[in-house]
């Protein structure tokens, strides 16, 4: 191996780490190109190795290689994130995907769940016992990720954001060592990772608490014509002011998509719609969703009582994998008339008729928490906003280019009405005053403080960086020993 220098280039001249019993997959290797897509297939980046995990071991034994030969480092989870930080050029990709174990103690409604799992394994492992905790709306996302950056979904509301409901996380730190974080255990860094992403150590498993939901919840969307949107909006802005917590709602605009649930005349019309989840009682739910699914004209109304795990993977098919996308977010900080203008003006400009927008209704437990419960920043704002940029990877550099212009002049529209923003919405663009953005000053001051801790030379910034104020020994950690 030859000499390197961090944050240049590095070529790797070993396929093998002692130690590591997973699989190491490098460029020569057949299934190389599939092991470096992540979900965005717009990221094109070629790592030097990626070392797919087969367990905590591993990881560890895979930072103290990297640290020990000076390569860069990117942690792979789901491989969801819409900027590809999963991927780096040369250097190793310290791939989770092998570890998606999932154990769930009922008695105690906790679930154990490995650094690398997908949504789907925790909701079909806990459901099981007619749990569940806060993840994301999507299943195919992966745990590790949105749960880091914060974790907002259907039962937020009711539950809290995922890290909310984190009580305990088992951490490889930047020195290769194995250590537990927790309200007991390196408080602080507990406090960092739930919200502050991968900056702080590679999380290995994760522990949630979990509460009784469904199976059988209320849930599905209702469409109405991109003409009434206006209408909709403020509608649903009155509908909401007060739903109980167990009500989660999500506003999609776009396209209909063409799902086997929707008559294909239906399919690809520009529509607002308004998604539900109900985590209650089913004949409640019913009860209080009435008026929404009576406003107006529907085009398509496909609310019903269905299991929470089919719930969770309802609209998995309408962000697949391998798609090209380009992302702009902001929270709002209100569902004024002149948002409500700006959203209906901008939202059905996308040419291409796989973007979308989503907005999702925080509130609730998600607002009741202190600011400073958490690293998560975004608890005092009522509803944050994605423009979802997607388009197929045949397509030409001029449908990306206007999709492209399409999200950055929508969020700009939407200047004056920005609050923070939700920093797993970020992209790669997005620069490091957004990343600031996310946290505020204070908080982004203290994840500073605790990365100068446990990460002081900066090892994991292959993720939105918090820069390290000063380096200081961890109390406890041992200094690396290549
Ligand atoms: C289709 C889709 C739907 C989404 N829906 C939601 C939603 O409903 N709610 C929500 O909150 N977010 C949602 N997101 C955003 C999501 O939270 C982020 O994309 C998140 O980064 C995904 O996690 P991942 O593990 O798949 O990411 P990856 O791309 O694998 O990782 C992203 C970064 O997270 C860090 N990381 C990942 N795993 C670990 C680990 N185990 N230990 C340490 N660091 C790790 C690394 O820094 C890595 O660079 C969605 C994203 C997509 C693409």
């Amino acid at each position: 191996m030859g000499p390197s220098t961090r944050g240049g280039p590095m070529s790797l001249t070993t396929t093998r780490i002692p130690g590591f019993r997973g699989r190491l997959i490098a460029a020569n290797d057949d299934d190389y190109d599939r092991a470096r897509a992540v979900w965005n297939g717009s990221v094109d980046r070629r790592p030097g190795l990626i070392g797919r995990c087969s367990d905590t071991n591993d990881v560890a034994t895979a930072v103290r290689f990297a640290r020990a030969h000076e390569l860069e480092i990117a942690v792979r989870g789901g491989g969801h994130n819409v900027s590809g930080t999963a991927m780096c050029d040369d250097g190793i990709v310290i791939d989770l995907a092998p570890m998606r174990d999932v154990w769930v103690d009922p008695a105690k409604r906790i679930a154990y769940v490995q650094g690398g799992a997908l949504w789907c394994d925790v909701d079909q492992a806990t459901q099981t016992y007619g749990l569940a905790t806060t993840g994301g709306i999507v299943s195919h996302t992966g745990v590790g990720g949105l749960s880091l950056g914060g974790g907002i979904g259907w039962l937020m509301r009711k539950h809290g954001l995922t890290v909310d409901n984190l009580v305990a996380a088992e951490v490889v730190t930047a020195g290769g060592e194995i250590i537990r974080a927790s309200a007991t255990d390196h408080p602080d860094l507990f406090w960092a990772l739930r919200g502050g992403g991968g900056n702080f150590g590679i999380v290995t498993s994760f522990r949630f608490a979990l509460h009784p939901v469904g199976p059988t919840v209320l849930a599905g969307p209702v469409f109405w014509a991109a003409e009434d949107t206006t209408d909709v909006l403020r509608f649903y802005r009155d509908f909401l002011t007060d739903v109980p917590d167990e009500l989660g709602n999500i506003v999609r605009l776009g396209t209909i998509p063409p799902l086997p649930a929707i008559s294909p005349e239906l399919h690809f019309r520009t529509a607002i719609a308004v998604a539900s989840c109900y985590a209650g009682p089913v004949r409640y739910g019913e009860r209080l969703v009435r008026a929404l699914r009576e406003f107006g004209t529907p085009l398509v109304d496909l609310v019903a009582p269905t299991s929470y795990v089919d719930h969770q993977a309802s609209i998995d098919d309408t962000v697949p994998h391998g798609w090209h996308y380009y992302w702009k977010a902001t929270d709002l900080t209100a569902l004024s008339d002149e948002v409500i203008g700006i959203v209906a003006e901008h939202a059905y400009r996308a040419t291409s008729p796989r973007s979308y927008v989503a907005m999702f209704h925080l509130g609730g437990a998600v607002g009741r928490a202190p600011s400073d419960a958490t690293a998560y920043n975004g608890r005092d704002v009522d509803h944050n906003i994605v423009i979802d940029a997607a388009w197929l990877p045949e397509q030409d550099e001029t449908v990306a280019a206007t999709e492209t212009a399409w999200a950055r002049e929508f969020l700009d529209a939407l200047q004056g009405h920005r609050a923070g923003v939700y920093v797993n919405f970020l992209d790669s663009d997005d620069n490091a005053s957004r990343v600031h953005d996310a946290y505020g000053d204070n908080t982004y001051d203290r994840l500073a403080d605790i990365k100068a801790t446990y990460d002081p030379e900066n090892v994991f910034h292959h993720n939105k960086n918090i820069q390290p104020v000063h380096a200081r020994p961890a109390p406890g950690l041992e200094p690396l020993r290549p």
